[in-house]
């Protein structure tokens, strides 16, 4: 076992001083005990814990590191960015380089905006899609992620009815139960939001299928409603123009943060050029939205995904670690299920129940200095190179042999 008496020592403060001394999906107490709270310091694919230990990082600070902790590309950008200002009385010229960029890349976007989390996107994009359309229900696939305030949070608590008065939920990849919700929906459809690829909590991933993208694709067009589509977690990570763009699908909206700006806090609305109008007349502001560090950073970081491309760097590592896994297991006789895009790995066990065998494997895993998720799904970046991939699969030997004593 790791001694872990700074962290022990952080968290106890912690606990005088912040509500139940941590909140919301970093909280440690979703993860197995010996799991570290508190971190000193990240490079490239490692990171250290406040008592020192190393670890291999799979979890890419829940996936904004793309390129890695403290890319020098992109903290080069930073810093020169950060010389001649940051929080300004409005933005940097960098602003409409990146916009310009973005739009570019993007062969859905016709512009783009700012904000800072990823919840500012998704929310910003609902929004946009009642005021173009002037009507009020929203699609959502049940158990998806698109945030946590209280028109989308997982969670009850504080959420009001009302807050939710305009949802209609469907299933991702069912056909049926998304015409029913079209149907539902009748004629006060705003939009329809889909996660990239669904990867819902300590379930199988699953792309989506083909003719669900199209489906959704029609439904809006026969509509008159806005795609919605949520990059926040697969953004870059997929494809560098757009995560349905293997599907021939495009969004009329989508929502990016996590990887655009490798771990610089910045998220940001790309779309079709028929909102552009209904975009100018919104709202929508922050007094950070504008930072130019951040945005320097993500500028840096798109040169880098499409340069180096990185997508296809992440599933060629995603492959062998997928590929060591389903070995590994066999070899200790473990019913393993890995599912998704290689990019983004999900390992969960068949009959795991209260995750014993997940956390057992992940502990044994941590021990040896790898840190992998057991129940969400896990990040790669580009700083991960072959042999971390060994690494982990040789770390990976104790986790299944931890298993199997279960
Ligand atoms: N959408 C998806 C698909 C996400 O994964 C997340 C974050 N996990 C969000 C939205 C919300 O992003 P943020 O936490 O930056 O607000």
């Amino acid at each position: 076992h790791l001694i872990n008496s700074e962290d022990t020592a952080l968290r106890q403060r912690a606990l005088r001083v912040v509500p139940s001394g941590m909140w919301g999906h970093l909280h440690a107490a979703k993860l197995p005990e010996g799991y570290p709270q508190f971190f000193a310091r990240g490079e490239g694919a490692h990171l250290w814990d406040v008592d020192g230990h190393r670890y291999l990082d799979f979890m890419c600070s829940w996936g904004p590191n793309l390129l890695g902790h403290q890319n020098q590309e992109v903290e080069e950008a930073a810093e020169r960015q950060r010389r001649m200002g940051d929080c300004l009385n409005g933005p940097a010229p960098v602003m409409v380089e990146l916009a310009e960029r973005l739009v570019e890349t993007l062969p859905a976007a016709a512009w783009a905006m700012f904000q800072k989390n990823g919840t500012d996107a998704t929310t910003t994009c609902a929004t946009l899609a009642r005021a173009a359309t002037g009507r009020r229900k929203l699609l959502v696939a049940r158990g998806a992620y698109h945030g946590a305030v209280p028109w989308c949070s997982p969670s009850l608590v504080g959420v009001t009815s009302e807050d939710r008065a305009h949802l209609v939920h469907y299933r991702f990849n069912d056909l049926d139960s998304l015409a029913q919700a079209v149907a539902e929906a009748g004629d006060d459809l705003a939009g329809i939001i889909a996660s990239a690829f669904r990867h819902d909590l300590a379930q199988d991933q699953e792309l989506p299928s083909p003719a669900f993208a199209r489906a959704v694709r029609d439904a809006c067009d026969a509509k008159g409603a806005a795609l919605i589509l949520d990059e926040v977690r697969a953004g870059f990570r997929l494809h560098a123009g757009g995560s349905w763009e293997t599907l021939g699908v495009r969004p009329d909206l989508s929502a990016w943060s996590k990887a655009i700006g490798n771990g610089y806090p910045i998220s940001a609305v790309t779309g079709a050029e028929w909102l552009r109008e209904a975009a100018s007349r919104l709202f929508v502001t922050g007094s950070f939205w504008c930072g130019a560090v951040p945005m320097a950073a993500a500028l840096a970081t798109l040169g880098v995904v499409l340069r180096d491309d990185v997508p296809g760097q992440l599933a060629r590592l995603g492959q062998r670690l997928r590929d060591g896994l389903a070995a590994g297991a066999q070899r200790h006789g473990i019913a393993l299920r890995q599912s998704g895009p290689p990019q983004m790995p999900l390992v969960l066990f068949d009959d795991d129940i209260g995750s014993r065998k997940g956390d057992a494997f992940c502990v044994a895993m941590l021990a040896h200095g790898v840190y992998f998720h057991p129940r969400h799904n896990m990040f790669l970046s580009a700083a991960h190179t072959e042999a971390d991939i060994d690494t982990a699969l040789a770390a990976a030997e104790h986790g299944f042999a931890a298993v199997a004593s279960l």
